[in-house]
């Protein structure tokens, strides 16, 4: 039995596919219909969702940068209370976690200790119009609660590309260059997905690093639920 893991915010899978590939059970929950995200889906509000059964959780809560994909009653708080409020929930729930966000100053406020990857530290990349292969600069912040191993970011310098939506900005506060639709979704490792799927997503690249690491934080949970449920002969003759 794979491990069983709750994506939250989950759009159409980026993250998703990269925590089944690293062994994960992934179940995804959105506001909105992701007719597109490859696995087990709820509709519903990421923001409140039941943890109950999961063994670890993925949280992308929506940056204000994106479009404010906001739960019933919420309209005017807006995605400055989203983040601190879904890291608060998860450190609170115990169970193993990591959350993402993009790499903007007020993010940084609400996540110190975050780490940053890199479409460069996983290959990342495809051949803009011009058939230039430009390298995928997509840097996103994630705060977890293991210690991961972090590969350095190789950008600087080089001909890159980003997939921008929702008025998400580029390198140097201004838009850099944005792949179209299939060289995003070949850049970004997401061949199901839309283009606005893909500007909303992260490489899956990125969530199977992490999962692998996540996965020996997890078995040791799994194990400890499962053998409290079941006490073995030893333990009762002791
Ligand atoms: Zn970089």
């Amino acid at each position: 039995m794979k491990p069983r893991l709750l994506d939250l915010f989950c759009c159409e899978g980026g993250a998703a596919r990269g925590y089944a590939d690293a062994g994960f059970d992934v179940t995804g929950v959105d506001i909105e219909p992701q007719p597109r995200y490859p696995y087990t889906f709820h509709l519903g509000d990421a923001a409140s969702w039941p943890l109950d059964g999961y063994d670890a959780v993925h949280a992308s809560p929506p940056c204000e940068d994106h479009s404010v994909t906001m739960g019933f009653g919420m309209a005017d708080r807006g995605t400055g209370w989203l983040l601190p409020h879904t890291i608060e929930r998860l450190q609170s729930s115990g169970l193993p976690y990591v959350i993402e966000n993009v790499e903007s100053r007020a993010v940084k406020a609400h996540m110190p200790g975050a780490f940053r990857l890199c479409g460069s530290a996983f290959g990342l990349g495809a051949c803009d119009s011009k058939g230039q292969y430009r390298i995928l600069r997509r840097h996103r912040l994630f705060l977890t609660s293991f210690p991961v191993a972090v590969p350095p970011c190789t950008c600087r310098g080089q001909l890159v590309g980003g997939i921008y939506g929702h008025g998400e900005q580029g390198a140097n506060g201004g838009r850099g260059y944005g792949f179209a639709a299939d060289s995003a979704r070949e850049a970004m490792g997401m061949p199901w997905a839309s283009r606005d799927g893909c500007a909303e997503a992260i490489p899956p690249a990125y969530t199977r690093f992490i999962g692998e690491q996540l996965m020996a934080h997890v078995l040791p949970f799994a194990a400890a639920v499962s053998s409290a449920a079941q006490p073995t002969t030893t333990e009762e003759a002791s």
